[in-house]
């Protein structure tokens, strides 16, 4: 399975937000030149992750991004979820649908599959995602400080 490269830049930012410094706040720019995405990509990704819960804004001055407690204690799986939506592996009802998708043994195995995928992932947080070796290439991606 494939995540899409919405859903991979948006994991990049959670794990970059897990080991910033609250003050001054990282901003959305500050997240993408680190983890080198262009900036409006990370605008919608950060759009997405505050619709969430995962990532709350501050205004102002020292304002910017802070990943919320919730976020840092969702699973991934859950995250990876919401992110990519509800699409299957294979869009048997494309255009034009597969004729084999009334009586099609793999689709039901490709959707196991799929969850299988995610629960694998359910047993990590976003938190985790930070934690060892990880934390110290994180911090590093941008030189500012950690918590
Ligand atoms: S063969 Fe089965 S899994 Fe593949 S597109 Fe057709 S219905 Fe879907």
């Amino acid at each position: 399975m494939r995540l899409t490269k919405f859903t991979d830049l948006a994991l990049r930012a959670v794990m970059r937000l897990a080991v910033s410094s609250n003050d001054p706040a990282i901003t959305t720019r500050e997240v993408a030149e680190a983890v080198e995405v262009p900036y409006t990509h990370m605008a919608k990704a950060v759009a997405r992750l505050r619709e969430l819960g995962v990532v709350d804004a501050r205004r102002g001055r020292g304002g910017g991004l802070e990943l919320t407690a919730f976020g840092r204690g969702a699973s991934v799986g859950w995250l990876v979820r919401e992110l990519e939506g509800d699409g299957e592996v294979v869009a048997c009802a494309g255009d034009p649908p597969c004729p084999l998708r009334a009586a099609c043994r793999l689709r039901g195995a490709l959707r196991t599959a799929q969850e299988a995928f995610y629960a694998s992932l359910d047993r990590l947080t976003v938190g985790d995602l930070a934690a060892g070796p990880a934390g110290p290439v994180l911090v590093g991606l941008s030189g500012r400080p950690s918590d």
